[in-house]
């Protein structure tokens, strides 16, 4: 694996050309982000592997990081961790048509430098969880006083009582 110090992830098409190796990058996303909203606040660790085919080169993009999300169940801020990864043809043949696991971008003979900077976020955005929780076993909110049940048990009682019962409760007291 070849650590490479890229600032970003702009590379020159040279070094995709000789490329054998898995380029490892350290890529500071920022809080650039999809239109969901959804950040990044952390490096990313991208790891880049390329092979040259026939009229242009496959590209394999596969980041990990960590996203900021906000808790489905307590509404809590976390950090998530996400790995995902996904698969580009860079060609030089325009008209070559995109598949069901594979993005296909045309670039020119004069194209020196290729930004994948793209695939690495779409690869980030594969690996979100369906459902974002700050822990698998998040007790959420009491829908009564609304007090976070990882971090504090209330004393709202949710039993469903019948009002019959409630009936006979005040009768009881009453008596006390
Ligand atoms: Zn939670
Ligand atoms: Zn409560």
């Amino acid at each position: 694996m070849t650590i490479q110090k890229y600032r970003d992830l702009v590379i020159p098409v040279a070094v995709l050309d000789d490329n054998r190796d898995i380029l490892a990058i350290t890529w500071s996303p920022g809080l650039l982000s999809g239109e969901s909203g959804i950040t990044f606040p952390e490096d990313v660790h991208v790891e880049i592997k390329t092979d040259k085919v026939d009229g242009g080169y496959l590209v394999n993009v596969k980041a990990t990081g960590r996203v900021a999300l906000i808790c489905d169940r307590c509404g809590t801020d976390f950090l998530c961790p996400v790995t995902g990864e996904v698969r580009s043809f860079y060609t030089y043949t325009a008209g070559t048509e995109s598949g069901d696991d594979i993005e296909v971008h045309v670039i020119s003979t004069s194209t020196r430098k290729i930004d994948l900077s793209q695939d690495a976020l779409d690869a980030l955005f594969m690996g979100l969880p369906v459902k974002g929780l700050c822990i698998e076993e998040c007790k959420g909110l009491c829908d009564i006083c609304g007090a976070n049940l990882n971090l504090t048990e209330c004393h709202c009682s949710r039993d469903e009582i019948d009002p019959r019962w409630e009936a006979l409760k005040g009768l009881r007291l009453d008596e006390e």
